[in-house]
């Protein structure tokens, strides 16, 4: 399944240059993520050596933004204790056909961005494979973090056949896909912890940022919408004879937005890993405000079309650099810019319904038992 890899580069549909709103949420993250690290340091007693791992790490900007908040909050936390920073060794993990060049070409800028001068002490490597397989030693690892990623399943799940004109689950939606869904995630997210709880040391820590959807009855709400507009522009190209429908009958997404409910009871079922906080972080689909409540847009009701356009057309490259590379291998590269067009003029269709939805968005805080 090498194709589950963000587009890498920095061209304009590059994930690089297209993931502002996961960004977005992450800043907002991001003191939690500092308190875990104080709390991991002073419980774990200064060590003299503290191994980080970015879980999911993509190519871009992305990469760094949280690695040298954690390296940060690492070296003031030993300087408020009057302590020499420890050496700090920074894995950075993905999937094997990320692009790692891209991201590499960042360490210099990381290291800059540091608090102090700590090239001779901070060490950055990659780390390829798949998180639902163990990638580093026993118990080597002091903190964990990884964003936008543990909806991203190691497979498509069995017994999707009847999921004919949609690439994922859409309301309504019959039981057993919903089941077949969710038994993936619920296998893949405790296989994730369970590598995890191998590799990390006693007191080691863990923030996780996810995507995830409303507590609603998931069969009825509107909870799995999310790629409903790949599906219809898709189904487009089906009628204009550009795409096979059997080709659209086998495509599936694996991707899962689980409820609270849900990841809360892998975790204790998994039974590694203790809870230190569980918090919802909304965010706008069309626009890139989050918060701990419901975030409204406060946009005139009456944006001008071309503005409209303009936020519909970064919509659209932002499905497409998480998408394209799953699409391509499936349907070939030819079809990628129409299909793209046909999601545009569906979002902008829907504008109006979609501004407004708010996305949901999980951050958990672990601590190894
Ligand atoms: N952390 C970054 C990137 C998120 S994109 C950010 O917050 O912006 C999701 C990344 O997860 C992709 O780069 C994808 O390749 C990676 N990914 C998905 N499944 C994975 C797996 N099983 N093992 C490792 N990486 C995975």
């Amino acid at each position: 399944m090498g194709v589950l890899s963000m587009k890498g580069g920095d061209g304009e549909h590059s994930y690089a240059n297209n993931s502002e709103a996961q960004k977005s949420i992450t800043s907002d993250a991001k003191p939690e993520v500092v308190k875990s690290v104080n709390e991991m340091i002073v419980k774990m007693d200064f060590p003299g050596c503290i191994k980080v791992a970015d879980l999911g790490c993509s190519s871009g900007e992305n990469t760094f933004l949280v690695m040298s908040e954690i390296v940060n909050t690492i070296i003031t936390t030993y300087q408020q204790k009057g302590q020499n920073p420890p050496e700090i060794d920074c894995c950075l993990n993905d999937l094997p056909d990320n692009d790692f060049n891209t991201t590499f070409k960042l360490i210099p800028s990381f290291h800059e961005k540091l608090k102090m001068n700590v090239k001779g002490k901070c060490f950055v490597s990659g780390s390829p494979g798949s998180f639902y397989t163990r990638l580093f030693p026993s118990k080597s690892l002091h903190f964990v973090h990884s964003s936008f990623c543990l909806h991203w399943l190691s497979k498509v799940p069995d017994g999707l056949e009847e999921n004919k004109k949609n690439v994922y689950l859409r309301s309504p939606c019959p039981p057993n896909l919903y089941e077949s869904y969710l038994n993936q995630f619920k296998n893949d997210f405790s296989t994730f912890l369970r590598m995890r709880a191998e590799e990390t040391m006693p007191n080691g820590r863990m923030a996780l940022t996810l995507v995830g959807r409303k507590t609603l009855d998931p069969l009825s709400k509107h909870c799995f919408k999310d790629w409903s507009l790949v599906s219809d522009s898709l189904l487009d190209l089906v009628y204009e004879g550009v795409v096979k429908e059997s080709d659209l009958e086998s495509f599936n997404l694996p991707y899962y937005n689980p409820d609270e409910s849900e990841v809360k009871e892998v975790i204790d079922n998994e039974g590694s890993f203790e809870i230190n906080n569980f918090e919802t972080i909304f965010g706008l689909l069309f626009s890139y405000k989050t918060g701990r409540s419901e975030v409204k847009d406060d946009c005139d009701d009456d944006v001008d079309h071309s503005r409209r356009f303009e936020v519909v057309k970064k919509r659209a490259n932002l499905a497409r650099s998480i998408i394209e590379p799953m699409l391509v291998a499936h349907f070939g590269d030819a079809i990628i810019d129409r299909l793209f067009e046909k999601y545009i003029y569906h979002a902008g269709q829907r504008y109006d319904t979609l501004r407004n939805k708010p996305t949901v968005n999980f951050f958990v805080s672990l601590a190894r038992k």
